[in-house]
């Protein structure tokens, strides 16, 4: 049974406050979770929100294209049923991901076939505004925005978070005290990429994690047209991915609520898309493929062209530290931020969520209010939830010789034969297209791309160019 289904007598709740730093996806969905097991749960988050669905400073990468995979869908259809109504409701088209998008891969383009593997095309903003007013009606959920948490308290030896400290922002709707604190049982860090756990863990005498840091030097430039009246497409997502070695340009285009086109330039290895309209017009132009040239060629541009370049991955090693304060969790990017071009991070946090819902009812039913373990436990069975993202994600970021970070291993550099065997099957076979997609998707693991049906051609093909 899913969070929230069941509600908790009071007596076999797990604490009396939860405090999330960050209400964010990560954070909201965090909260939703907590929610259950908890008294209160307060989400502390620095910006102000929005009335309506709409960007926020605190989320920069909120203006440019989300995709919320399968896996994330499904999670949250189960956290908050009848989400995905509303997000059809808001005007997100249901895309089947082989039947109405162009996929064009380094072996030429997918299958187009009705697969059955849908989900619904958004900005992120009308997403996390949909949660955001869900979690409003739970009456265990307290916002506090326009407030900043600048750090964690701790008991005398340490050992345990007591609560955090507050700055309020100007303009808060509770802005009274320059600083305040609040009191927790378990203090969840969800602050994303920019996220203070590293300092504060340190100045506890926790020291600081390990950090995996790889990095392809992407850059994206990203701009919102209206979808032309009478334009003729068959079509509701373009996708055009990057070739090693000499093709390190992509983009997409997504057709999202409002009849609008969400249109991502990138490129890899400091192949950065400009952000002037010629430039950003050109730079589409040169793509292998011309679809997406073509239609915002056709349409009316509604923003200016925004840039984005952090996009490192990004693992900070909690799972591995020695000692660890037993109520305080990190998750979302603030733990791992990956590579945005593989559209993995808000499912990964919903899958963590699910993560945080096992651990507490395990606690619930072992020890009652006894958060001993709790925090470690978690971090660790996090890295279980990251490494095929993270494996998917680098993998891809390997191909690349100016990726700094790492070098590929022998074991790299075989898989990516193999997945360019792949890649090639699923252009011509639609099992294996169906398959790929569902690994990319994370509905399924990566395990299902050795299955024989798939492994055997692939060799074949694999011999037969030699
Ligand atoms: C360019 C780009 C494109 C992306 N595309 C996709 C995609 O296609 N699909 C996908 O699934 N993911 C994508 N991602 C990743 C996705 O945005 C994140 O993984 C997702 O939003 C979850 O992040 P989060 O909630 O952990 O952190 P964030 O979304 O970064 O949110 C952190 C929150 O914490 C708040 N905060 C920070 N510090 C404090 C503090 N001290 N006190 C209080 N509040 C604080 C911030 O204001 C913010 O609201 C992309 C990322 C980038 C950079």
């Amino acid at each position: 049974m899913m969070a929230g289904e069941m509600r908790q007598p009071a007596e076999r709740r797990v604490g009396n406050q939860a405090v999330v730093i960050g209400g964010s996806i990560a954070g909201l969905l965090a909260a939703r979770v907590l929610a259950d097991h908890f008294d209160q749960v307060t989400i502390i988050e620095r910006d102000i929100y929005p009335a309506e669905p709409d960007f926020r400073k605190g989320v920069p990468q909120g203006r440019h294209l989300h995709v919320l995979l399968l896996r994330g869908l499904q999670i949250l259809n189960q956290f908050f049923p009848g989400l995905e109504d509303e997000l059809a409701a808001a005007g997100a088209p249901q895309t089947d991901l082989l039947g109405d998008t162009l996929i064009f891969t380094i072996a030429g383009q997918l299958p187009r076939f009705k697969s059955g593997v849908t989900t619904r095309f958004c900005s992120r903003y009308l997403l996390e505004w949909l949660i955001r007013r869900r979690l409003e009606q739970n009456s265990r959920i307290v916002f506090r925005d326009g407030c900043e948490v600048i750090n964690l308290l701790a008991n005398d030896t340490s050992s345990k978070i007591v609560g955090v400290e507050l700055r309020f922002r100007q303009g808060a709707s509770e802005a009274a005290r320059e600083r305040d604190r609040l009191g927790a049982d378990l203090v969840v860090d969800a602050s994303g990429r920019d996220s203070h756990a590293p300092e504060w863990l340190a100045s506890l005498g926790y020291g600081r994690p390990r950090e995996t840091v790889i990095n392809s030097f992407l850059g994206y430039a990203t701009r919102w047209y209206k979808r032309p009246e009478g334009f003729e497409h068959d079509w509701k997502g373009v996708n055009v991915g990057p070739h090693v070695p000499d093709k390190p340009r992509g983009a997409a285009l997504f057709e999202v609520e409002g009849g609008r086109w969400v249109v991502t330039l990138a490129g890899i290895a400091r192949h950065y898309p400009p952000i002037d309209a010629p430039g950003f017009l050109e730079f589409a132009r040169s793509l292998t493929e011309p679809v997406i040239y073509e239609a915002i060629n056709a349409a009316e541009p509604i923003s200016p062209i925004y840039g984005y370049r952090r996009t490192e991955n990004r693992w900070r090693h909690y799972e591995e530290m020695a000692r660890w304060p037993e109520n305080f969790l990190l998750m979302g990017d603030a733990m791992c931020a990956f590579n945005p071009v593989y559209g993995q991070g808000m499912s990964v946090s919903a899958m963590e969520a699910l993560v945080l819902e096992k651990c507490l009812r395990e606690l619930q039913r072992a020890q009652g209010r006894n958060f001993t373990g709790l925090g470690r436990r978690f971090q660790k069975r996090l890295k279980e939830v990251i490494d095929t993202p993270w494996l998917l994600a680098t993998g891809e970021d390997f191909r690349w010789p100016e990726t700094e970070g790492g070098k590929p291993g022998r074991v790299t550099r075989l898989m990516h034969q193999y997945i360019d065997q792949v890649i090639k099957l699923s252009t011509a076979d639609r099992h294996t297209a169906l398959v790929f997609v569902n690994v990319l998707q994370l509905t399924v693991g990566p395990a299902a791309l050795f299955q024989p049906a798939i492994l055997f051609p692939a060799l074949g093909q694999f011999i037969r160019r030699k």
